[in-house]
């Protein structure tokens, strides 16, 4: 049998991971950068408070979204990348907030009306958010 010309969890065209990343992620100096592929929930929840306060989160998840199939990267689930991905323009402003929305409801420190009203969105939204969170947790 011949051997695998790629590794199982990359897209079939794969970019390098960018330099900027290997540098400056905040994902080189855990302790267990396991938790970013984790199936646990707590721990993935660890992983994606980790990228909200990355240096270098909008470069993460320009790359994330075009390679990386599996994992907490940008603090974005596959399922978000597969969906910004699909978002025809995606500005950086709308990747940082769409991490930090998801923070701050996964935190619970505010309520879904303080949510809506930090970001002047919609509550329904925000519910809507919550709603796929949680069948993504299930
Ligand atoms: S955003 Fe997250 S996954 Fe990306 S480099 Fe930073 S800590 Fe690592």
């Amino acid at each position: 049998m011949a051997a695998p010309t790629q590794l199982p969890y990359t897209n079939a065209q794969v970019e390098q991971l960018p330099k900027i990343l290997i540098q400056e992620g905040m994902c080189n100096d855990v302790v267990d950068p396991d938790i970013f592929f984790s199936e646990e929930i707590a721990e993935q929840e660890i992983a994606i408070s980790l990228c909200s306060i990355c240096p270098v989160l909008e470069h993460c998840l320009e790359y994330a979204i075009r390679n990386e199939m599996y994992g907490i990267w940008a603090g974005t689930t596959p399922s978000e990348r597969q969906t910004l991905n699909s978002v025809s323009v995606i500005t950086p402003e709308f990747r940082r907030e769409a991490a930090e929305i998801r923070f701050d409801i996964e935190s619970e420190i505010l309520t879904v009306t303080q949510i809506a009203a930090k970001y002047r969105v919609d509550e329904r939204s925000i519910y809507r958010y919550k709603a796929r969170l949680r069948k993504e947790a299930s």
